[in-house]
């Protein structure tokens, strides 16, 4: 078995005891009891606290892609257009998703060292008339986190179309503001912040994006539609992953008990620390700018005289085991991982050391 003393991958980051313990727990039972559809609700509250919306909170088993497919599928039919607001790759995975689906697809490009300029998403979208309008919130790819998006969900509800989120990589570690952002869905996985296994999902839903639904009428495995009432139907569409939901219920419970906003500060300080101690070692940033660093993932420029290969073997000789990249990015910019259980700074420091007496050693 491989294990890395010190995990710093972007996702999927390390598994807390705590949370390991909540998933081996044996319901002893059927996931169709009471008590499993309580479980339910009671995480769809905890999770509507912590992403400050009011409209309904969807949790499904599946890799977080599997809510990106299902939004996309739910929420266009063949013909219909989306704008994908894109500063990097997940960005324009929306596009290469909707026109999976027969969609009509449009990416407002921005250079992944950067965040999108709401000036011109705006008129892409006066131009284009799209049904949907999506944006990440964090880039992991590129470190980088978007801080306009209550002004891209403006410009997408004044064309009436929906509003789609991935924020897959901060949920938890930035404040999102579901509502004040006028997001319709919202994105996010488990094996990001969460700090759990990648086998769950959680979506925020508006009532706009389930009238949109039905109007789409997408029936299907990653479908939304069969989520609208659960739990009070006390029905699923499928066997759910109770194992994740009681390990879900413990992780946003740590959240909850820290304080969320003690929760963004950690990964604050983290971040800063991970930038501070990167720039001792050498090493500059590839985000064009500090500001739109992301508090839960730091991408670094591989420095000169090194490949990644070489770099990510050397690091991984001491122990050390960081993110590489992918596309455009890849042997290009590498990066630190500091979200949920890696939000440490006492585990980034440890890191950082390690990484710039590799860097000395050459
Ligand atoms: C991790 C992540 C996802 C899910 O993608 P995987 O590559 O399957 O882990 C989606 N969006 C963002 C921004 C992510 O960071």
């Amino acid at each position: 078995m491989i294990s890395y003393p010190i995990g710093l991958v972007p996702g999927p980051v390390s598994v807390p005891p705590k949370i390991r313990e909540a998933w081996l727990t044996d319901f002893g039972s059927s996931d169709l009891e009471a008590d499993f559809y309580d479980l339910y609700a009671q995480n769809q509250k905890l999770v509507q606290t912590l992403l400050e919306t009011k409209e309904s909170v969807v949790i499904t088993s599946g890799e977080a892609m599997s809510i990106l497919w299902g939004g996309v599928k739910s929420a266009l039919r063949p013909g219909e257009r989306l704008l994908a607001v894109a500063s990097g790759l997940f960005g324009e995975g929306f596009a290469d998703m909707a026109r999976a689906i027969g969609a009509e697809a449009e990416v407002v490009a921005f250079p992944y060292d950067d965040v999108p300029d709401p000036g011109k998403v705006r008129e892409a979208v006066r131009r284009f008339r799209p049904q949907v309008v999506t944006a990440v919130h964090c880039e992991t790819p590129s470190g980088t986190l978007n801080p306009h998006l209550r002004e891209l969900g403006e410009i997408a509800h004044e064309a009436d179309a929906l509003f789609v989120v991935d924020f897959v990589s901060s949920g938890g570690g930035a404040p999102i503001g579901v509502d004040e952002s006028l997001i319709d869905i919202g994105l996010l996985g488990s094996q990001k912040v969460l700090s759990l296994p990648p086998s769950l999902s959680v979506s925020t839903v508006s009532a706009r994006a389930w009238s949109v639904f039905e109007r789409v009428g997408y029936g299907g495995y990653d479908a939304y539609l069969p989520w609208r009432r659960v739990p009070e139907v006390r029905a699923m569409p499928y066997t759910h992953d109770w194992q994740g939901m009681t390990a879900l219920n413990v992780a946003l419970n740590a959240i909850m008990e820290e304080g969320p906003q003690n929760a963004y500060a950690r990964h604050a300080r983290a971040a800063s620390l991970c930038r501070t101690m990167g720039r001792e070692a050498g090493l500059t940033l590839f985000p064009a700018r500090e500001d739109i660093c992301s508090p839960t993932v730091t991408a670094f420029n591989v420095p000169d005289g090194w490949t990644w290969p070489e770099l990510d073997a050397a690091l991984r000789k001491k122990g050390l085991v960081a993110g590489g990249n992918y596309g455009s990015l890849d042997g290009r910019v590498f990066r630190i991982g500091h979200m949920g259980s890696q939000a440490d700074e006492a585990l980034v420091k440890r890191g950082m050391e390690v990484l710039g007496e590799v860097l000395r050693s050459k």
